[in-house]
């Protein structure tokens, strides 16, 4: 089983990279990307377990970015923990999200509630600061009964926790994945609520900043979405990337090692890895 999508605890899963690539391992899967939001510091543990369980880890990242008013997310695979112009922006991702979070808790301080900005720093400890972490406080302190109604009530567009955020250009994004050695793949197309002309639109933009490839088959997509982003894929001549999108038990769309077949008429994103051979990844989509 190959999953190309996962979260630790650097950014908003709650296991660590280790616990992550044991859990991974208990769970079937021989090739893990390790996929933190903006941040790649959890890559030399997950390699160090990958190393004793077997795993084929794949180095790998999902950068936020804004795209005509809305946030997407583009994973990078393959991509080297080493590269400096990447760590350096990544760095500056993580101090705009701390910014971020100080005007969320004085948001909700505006409805009452107090702590919020130093209690979601504890709960991120050194990883970056989420809306995760932030949900986590509000649950705990009973300002809604799930993660779920917490988003719903206090974290999103309209309500006292949500500030507009400018992530990084779709074009920076891209370019700091392929020059780093990666590839750049589109995280779940089917979550972002927009248009067939702007899914066009952007799928072109994408392509032509040198994307890769879309996610068809993810954790965040209905049965109906493979199919259809399959589609996606083959009218733009993008390839196809498979992961759970997996964050934590309890918190996740999927469960690890559980991803269904890809649509026949993909090209797995890993057909071209030198490392495919090997793995017996380029027959088979699992
Ligand atoms: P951030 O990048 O800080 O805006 O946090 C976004 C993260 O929050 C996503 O990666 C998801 O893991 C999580 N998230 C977003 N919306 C929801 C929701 N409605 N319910 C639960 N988790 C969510
Ligand atoms: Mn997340
Ligand atoms: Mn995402
Ligand atoms: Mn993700």
């Amino acid at each position: 089983m190959i999953d190309l999508h996962a979260h630790s605890t650097v950014s908003d899963g709650l296991l660590t990279p280790t616990q992550l690539v044991e859990h991974a391992a208990n769970n079937g899967v021989r090739v893990l990307a390790l996929t933190d939001h903006d941040d790649i510091r959890g890559l030399p543990e997950a390699r160090h377990a990958a190393a004793k369980q077997n795993i084929h880890l794949i180095n790998g990242v999902e950068i936020s970015v804004s795209w005509n008013k809305r946030t997407l997310h583009v994973v990078g695979l393959n991509i080297d923990p080493d590269d400096e112009m990447l760590n350096s922006a990544l760095a500056d991702v993580r101090a705009a999200r701390i910014e971020r979070a100080r005007k969320m808790s004085q948001g909700l301080e505006k409805v009452g509630i107090y702590g919020a900005f130093e209690a979601a720093s504890e709960y991120a400890e050194d990883g970056i600061l989420t809306r995760v972490h932030f949900a986590r406080f509000l649950v705990e302190k009973n300002y809604a009964k799930d993660t779920k109604s917490v988003f719903k009530k206090f974290l999103v567009k309209g309500k006292p926790g949500y500030v507009e955020h400018e992530w990084m250009s779709l074009e920076s994004a891209v370019g700091l994945i392929k020059k780093s050695g990666g590839v750049a793949v589109l995280a779940h197309p089917g979550r972002y609520e927009i248009k067939r002309t702007s899914m066009l639109l952007l799928l072109e933009e994408f392509r032509a900043l040198g994307g890769e490839a879309i996610e068809v088959v993810t954790g965040s997509h209905t049965t109906a979405q493979y199919v259809e982003y399959a589609k996606y894929a083959q009218m733009f001549g993008l390839k196809a990337s498979q992961g759970s999108d997996y964050h934590g038990h309890g918190i996740s769309f999927m469960g690890m090692g559980r991803l269904p077949a890809m649509p026949s008429q993909c090209v797995p994103v890993w057909s071209d890895w030198p490392q495919a051979g090997t793995l017996g990844m380029a027959v088979a989509a699992h």
